[in-house]
């Protein structure tokens, strides 16, 4: 028998029994059930899950209807079975899985729960996910979702829920981020944000239970009520759908271009979206990714402005993520690049003809046939060269384009009046020597 310590017990009239599992443990730093993920080559999964357990053992104890166990306060392995049957033997309610995730190219970041597909360990685990999610997302950690995941079998995936189910204990595991990516490791990287995460699992679980800290209830329930399924509660198994990326402008004078992302999730939600320019199609990784940004969970669409390498030979490749990872991938060829350079290059010169002609009886009436054709309205001088905007689509830099706008047309304006000033004092010069030649 390993030794389970138990934490506080309050006589109460309805009292419930949640035990907290601190992920891995044990000394054997190959075995990846032992160590959890290794962050930086230096800090281990196993300390750092125990960290944030300790906290919200310590949060969760506050709280008088409530009796709290853990099934590990040291450096120890133990079986994902041995885990469950403890919480089978104290009775739990719920048990807490508590980890922190990595991934493969280090690219993901996001927190996600995992609950059991089945039965009322789903109904348990989604309601108590939601209320801990909530208050993940106070400390702005990226919502990657609450979700289920099946094995082969078609049972759960994960041996620790899985076992929950056999011995009818609800589980869940709980990944507050992946300290592997930069992103997060910024935000939870460190000892007070370990800590803060333990306190926030607390109050989440306090408030599904609908606990009050210091104050005894007569009885207490589950807050959010999620139906069982009557099989199971599948996970999402398709990627994103109707993708498509429009390049709404190209800028000559930094080589960037404007785009927009169009994609639709039913399933789940979209996540992330990537571009790379080095992929081959049909073989790219994640790790061939910039840096994933995050997807705007209320939209349909998503603008953005990236500049292009020097040499484009390549097409570009958008990735869109869901929340499971699931990815649509969408080339954008480099005639479409093309076809955005040379209208910029095409507006620069029927623009400059027009300069050059200059028979407008009215100064602005160039501009306004310009755009009549629902191309650009706003044009704008950049050390020789001149681009065309489009505003007539979707951009992110708008207020950017028209910057440069009117700081280059007032350049213009300066190098005139100096040209002007100049031509002036030369002919007074060339006067004023006249005179004194005539004087003498
Ligand atoms: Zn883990």
């Amino acid at each position: 028998m390993f030794l389970f310590t138990f934490v506080q017990s309050v006589r109460a009239y309805d009292k419930v029994v949640v035990v907290i599992d601190p992920g891995h443990g044990g000394e054997n730093l190959d075995e990846g059930s032992e160590s959890g993920a290794i962050y930086r080559e230096e800090i281990l999964e196993r300390d750092v899950d125990l960290i944030t357990a300790k906290a919200m053992r310590d949060e969760l104890s506050a709280y008088p209807n409530v009796t709290v166990y853990m099934t590990r306060e040291d450096n120890r392995a133990i079986s994902l079975e041995d885990r469950v049957s403890f919480a089978k033997s104290v009775d739990a309610d719920i048990m807490i899985s508590v980890h922190y995730n990595a991934s493969v190219a280090h690219k993901f970041y996001g927190a996600e729960i995992f609950t059991s597909a089945f039965s009322d360990c789903y109904s348990v685990g989604q309601g108590a996910a939601t209320c801990i999610m909530n208050r993940w997302k106070e400390y702005g950690l990226p919502d990657k979702g609450i979700k289920t995941r099946l094995g082969s079998s078609g049972h759960d995936y994960y041996g620790v829920i899985r076992h929950g189910v056999e011995m009818d204990v609800p589980v869940i595991i709980i990944e507050h981020g992946y300290l592997d990516n930069d992103t997060d490791f910024e935000r939870l990287g460190n000892e007070d944000a370990y800590n803060d995460m333990g306190i926030l699992d607390a109050r989440g679980i306090a408030d599904y239970y609908g606990l009050k800290k210091n104050v005894m209830s007569e009885s207490i329930a589950p807050t959010v009520k999620i139906k069982a399924p009557e099989d199971k509660a599948e996970p999402d198994s398709t990627d994103p759908k109707d993708m498509n990326v429009v390049i709404d402008a190209y800028y000559p004078s930094d080589n960037t271009i404007d785009f927009t992302i169009h994609a639709s999730e039913e399933e789940s939600k979209l996540m992330y979206y990537g571009i790379t320019y080095d992929g081959q199609p049909g073989q790219i990784e994640d790790e061939d990714f910039n840096e994933l940004i995050l997807w705007d969970q209320d939209k349909e669409s998503m603008s953005g402005n990236i500049g292009l390498p020097e040499d484009l030979s390549r097409n570009l490749i958008f990735r869109v993520y869901n929340q499971y990872c699931l990815y649509t991938d969408f080339e954008v060829s480099k005639n479409v690049i093309d076809i955005a350079v040379n209208k910029a290059n095409s507006a620069i010169e029927a623009e400059n003809a027009e300069n050059t002609g200059n028979n407008d009886p009215d100064g602005e009436a160039g501009e306004e046939e310009i755009s009549g054709e629902t191309e650009a309205s706003e044009t704008k001088i950049s050390e020789g060269t001149v681009t065309q905007d489009r505003p007539d689509e979707i951009r992110v830099s708008g207020s950017r384009a028209s910057q440069n706008n009117s700081t280059e047309n007032e350049n213009m304006v300066l190098y005139l009046l100096i040209f002007v000033l100049v031509i002036v004092a030369i002919l007074i010069f060339f006067v004023i020597i006249i005179l004194i030649r005539k004087m003498l």
